[in-house]
């Protein structure tokens, strides 16, 4: 499942294109602007790939940490959870107490 961040509609993980507003998923998707954000944060390490409890396996082997070039996009490719991917990501700031 993928969140419009524009307009807050649901799509499908195939969806290139919001279904309310048309906007492109690959860039305004609630995960893919939050990879955006973290990318661009100098305070951001790493991105950890957090998958819910009820993932498939698909999505469980992409847990883990990933550098900001390498981190995987979301949906996972190849998902087989029938309810769509729930994978989000999570950042790994450098310092835990500024
Ligand atoms: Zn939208
Ligand atoms: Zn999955």
């Amino acid at each position: 499942m993928q969140t419009c961040s524009k307009c807050n509609a649901q799509s499908a993980d195939t969806s290139a294109q919001c279904k309310s507003c048309n906007a492109d998923l690959s860039i305004y998707s609630t995960t893919a602007v939050a990879l955006k954000n973290f990318t661009g944060n100098s305070r951001v390490r790493n991105i950890r790939l957090v998958v819910s409890g009820n993932a498939c396996p698909v999505c469980a082997t992409y847990e883990g940490t990933y550098a900001k070039d390498a981190v995987p996009g979301l949906p996972i490719e190849g998902c087989s959870n029938p309810e769509g991917c729930h994978c989000f990501y999570e950042p790994m700031l450098t310092e835990l107490y500024p």
